[in-house]
């Protein structure tokens, strides 16, 4: 097997722009920490999806624990990019940040599964820094405007195209698990499919939908606003037929009701309709959601944390979009270290809608983590330095993908 960190550095004769702190000459003096990046190490967990943890060591015996999004060859990815973080300072976070864009550059760095690889070490680093400066995250973003942050429930059923199935889920959420927002696909099969592959709804097909979204929406009224997601499923005038025919129900958003990658139908479909539509987990960096703010092609924006470019990059993709008043609904899959890094920048951003909670059937996620994270629909935002959690790391190890290697604890 290729060992990543032994292929040859694109950059290696410092010719581009180099940001490392021995080019950019910053000294240890001038630093509110001399304490170095001494290793980088990930453990990929089985979660209901495959979560990799980054850990980033110090020679100051702290160590800091991020989230990539989930999926294959970010681990390689990460391999490849130690060697430009060892001897680091770790509260460098931006600088450090764009340094790895920087090197990463020639190996496809503006987006993709490099930007989430990234994403995991910037949100490890944000954990080491709190700790070295004693602040918690939320801090190094500038501060808190709540104490607590909204999650919303992703949920499921066995039958996910009855609708009354659906609203009885609806309904034992709120009144069980305590939300007051919540989540159903809207991609399910209603029996009047004629073809899968032209992204065409009949009539039937919308009618079906409404049904699903009326009996949930009607169920949970005054209690839980809900959110429908498409997953980049319709054509585009489907996607407007659909997004009207739901108005009377006054969605929370319609989610990805077209692909993602043509940007002028993802406006004019959101242009088109008074129900509000959301999207943003599949484009990366500020530069990705950057056209979906600044021509209102979007009327929620919904970044992922770990895979857009981490906690920093979410800050400037909620400025943005605040500047177009438009609030943030955090896309979340990940487990507790990925959904506490997207808390803390809920609490430090004016225009937070909710995070995203995906894992309620899964029966373990908190045990992952020795601290309660969502507690009656909301996750209160630790005090304590970095991102404030603990992992547990019997827990971890007992839920590792076959064949991993557990990381060295802190
Ligand atoms: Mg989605």
């Amino acid at each position: 097997m290729i060992d990543p960190t032994q292929l040859s550095d694109p950059n290696a004769e410092y010719t581009m722009r180099d940001l490392s702190q021995e080019t950019m000459n910053l000294s240890d003096e001038q630093a509110v920490t001399d304490a170095e990046i001494t290793d980088i190490q990930t453990t990929m967990v089985d979660g209901n999806y495959p979560w990799i943890l980054v850990r980033v060591y110090t020679d100051a015996g702290v160590a800091g624990t991020g989230e990539s999004y989930w999926g294959g060859g970010d681990a390689s990815i990460i391999e490849r990019m130690k060697p430009f973080l060892l001897g680091e300072n770790p509260t460098d976070i931006d600088r450090l940040y764009e340094h790895l864009v920087q090197k990463m550059s020639g190996e496809g760095s503006i987006s993709g599964k490099v930007i989430s690889a990234i994403s995991g070490i910037e949100i490890a680093l944000h954990d080491v820094a709190g700790k070295l400066l004693g602040v918690p995250a939320y801090q190094l973003l500038g501060g808190k405007y709540r104490d607590s942050v909204r999650a919303y429930c992703d949920c499921h059923t066995e039958s996910e195209a009855d609708p009354e199935a659906c609203a009885d889920e609806a309904e034992r959420v709120v009144e069980q698990l305590g939300y007051d927002a919540l989540k159903f696909d809207l991609d399910v099969p209603s029996g009047h499919e004629r073809d899968r592959a032209n992204r065409h709804l009949n009539p039937l097909e919308i009618q079906h939908k409404v049904d699903l979204v009326e009996a949930v929406t009607e169920r949970v009224r005054g209690q839980a606003e809900v959110a429908f997601d498409c997953h980049w499923t319709y054509s585009a005038d489907s996607a407007k037929r659909l997004a009207e025919a739901l108005e009377p129900y006054d969605v929370w958003w319609l989610e990805d009701p077209v692909p993602p990658e043509n940007h002028d139908v993802q406006q004019t479909v959101t242009e088109d309709s008074s129900t509000p539509i959301a999207t943003g987990e599949n484009v990366y960096r500020t530069h990705g959601q950057r056209r979906l703010i600044e021509e209102e092609a979007v009327d929620i924006i919904a970044p992922d944390i770990p895979k857009v470019g981490g906690m920093r990059e979410g800050h400037k993709i909620a400025a943005l979009a605040d500047m177009y008043y438009l609030p943030v609904a955090m896309h979340n899959v990940s487990s507790p270290i990925g959904t506490i890094a997207s808390a803390h920048l809920g609490a430090a951003i004016p225009n937070v809608l909710a995070v995203e909670y995906h894992s309620y059937q899964l029966g373990w996620w908190d045990d992952l983590v020795e601290e309660t994270v969502i507690e009656n629909g909301r996750i209160d935002v630790p005090p304590d330095p970095g991102l404030g959690l603990t992992l547990d790391m019997d827990a971890v190890e007992a839920h590792m993908v076959e064949g991993e290697e557990l990381f060295d604890p802190a």
